[in-house]
């Protein structure tokens, strides 16, 4: 496990597998967080948790907890580069499949010389599902699962301007198939050259694809488009055997009292797991659909957004100065000032310097700190406004609202 320096103490990543805790885990992840660290827990844009303001001399029980909790690495080494995001509601099969993937990454000692950074993307082709983070590698399923489209170095293509998708391979071959990309990126990556994109702006995909094999007859198709407002309130499972509940804690941050209450409503209505999501948020898989309600009362009880339209799931907001030292403004409690006064159907993100750490993808509108409580507002990447307040941000974005 990686834990690093962040200004309010150590910084721990869980890696969960397909974002998925189940609610034995969870309760564990709870207890190590109050009695290793700060109790704050954070669910990033991967899909994994972050665990807040761990002390210098509970690095050691942290690991151990982790390991108990069965959320350790298969291999020695292999920690970092289990970074393979899942679609949140991928169902069995295809959560079966990942973790081949997953185990054979691990089990190959070659394999670790990833970068951590180095990401891949598999989806069953499931309606809820991140198609704008960009991968080195992606795969989604096609003809019903018997094959696999894949990319490199982008996002899946799901609209007509996207790049189209390099070719196909079938279900059986998926595994064997991703491990001799990842030896040829390996192969070909310099010692500068860490990320897919760097690789092929080099030597052009078709160098890279001349060793694999695969078929390429399949570049006309699409992904179906994904609904992010899925990932909150009660739908039908894909199978149609059960609903879900999903919920968003405001602006990616739970406590670990929160974290407990979630395992014991999943165990109580659920399927005993939790399902963390790209988004930040959470679903709970397996709920009867008499059931959902309830749930959605206790999410609500316990201060998490179920409803799309609910502010705070339109806004997110990096660590910002009370855990990063890089950050010009406390740009989460910001994001809670900004919160009421947000107008509908506008999606913000705040930024405590220019790295935009919560973002994944450009967002419709991102505030960056300047100073305390103070931003530019950009907007499709131009500056469009200078050192405001979060009320003259909020007056800003609501003229911008009524002139659209
Ligand atoms: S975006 Fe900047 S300020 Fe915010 S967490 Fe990342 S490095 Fe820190």
């Amino acid at each position: 496990m990686r834990i690093v320096s962040a200004r309010d103490g150590g910084l721990a990543r869980l890696r969960l597998i397909g974002g998925e805790l189940s609610a034995h885990a969870a309760h564990a992840v709870a207890r190590a967080a109050v009695r290793c660290g700060s109790g704050v827990i954070d669910v990033t844009n991967r899909a994994n948790l972050q665990l807040r303001g761990i002390r210098d001399d509970a690095h050691a029980d942290l690991i151990d907890s982790a390991l108990n909790a069965g959320l350790g690495p298969q291999a020695e080494g292999g920690d970092d580069i289990r970074n393979v995001m899942l679609s949140p509601l991928a169902n069995h099969a295809t959560r079966t499949l990942a973790a081949g993937i997953i185990a054979a990454m691990q089990n190959d000692a070659a394999l670790h010389a990833l970068s951590p950074k180095f990401s891949l993307q598999f989806d069953g082709g499931e309606s809820l599902a991140m198609l704008d983070h960009t991968h080195d590698v992606w795969l989604s399923a096609l003809d019903g699962g018997a094959r696999f489209a894949f990319g490199l170095a982008g996002s899946m293509p799901h609209r007509v301007e996207h790049a189209p998708a390099l070719g196909s391979v079938a279900r059986d071959d998926v595994v064997r198939f991703v491990i001799a990309v990842l030896h040829a990126f390996l192969a070909e990556a310099t010692q500068q050259e860490h990320r897919m994109r760097e690789v092929l702006a080099r030597i052009g995909v078709a160098r890279f694809l001349a060793a694999l094999s695969f078929d390429a007859a399949c570049t006309t198709w699409r992904r179906a488009p994904s609904d992010a407002s899925l990932r909150l309130g009660a739908h039908e499972m894909p199978e149609h055997d059960a609903w879900y509940v999903g919920a968003q804690p405001p602006l990616g941050r739970l406590d670990a009292a929160t974290l407990d209450a979630l395992a014991d409503l999943t165990s109580s209505h659920g399927q005993g797991r939790l399902i963390f999501t790209p988004w930040q948020s959470v679903v709970l898989p397996g709920v009867a659909m008499q059931d959902t309600q309830y749930v959605i009362s206790r999410l609500d009880a316990l201060g998490l957004v179920t409803d799309p339209r609910h502010p705070l799931a339109r806004l997110i907001a990096c660590t910002g100065s009370a855990g990063c030292a890089k950050s010009h403004a406390d740009t989460k409690a910001d994001a809670h000032r900004l919160a009421p006064l947000l107008p509908p159907d506008t999606h913000v993100h705040l930024s405590g310097c220019d790295r935009s750490c919560a973002a994944a993808h450009p967002f419709e509108v991102t505030l960056f700190a300047v100073g305390t409580g103070r931003y530019d507002v950009h907007q499709q990447a131009q500056c469009v406004a200078h050192d405001l307040s979060i009320e003259e941000a909020a007056a800003w974005l609501a003229r911008s609202h009524a002139d659209a």
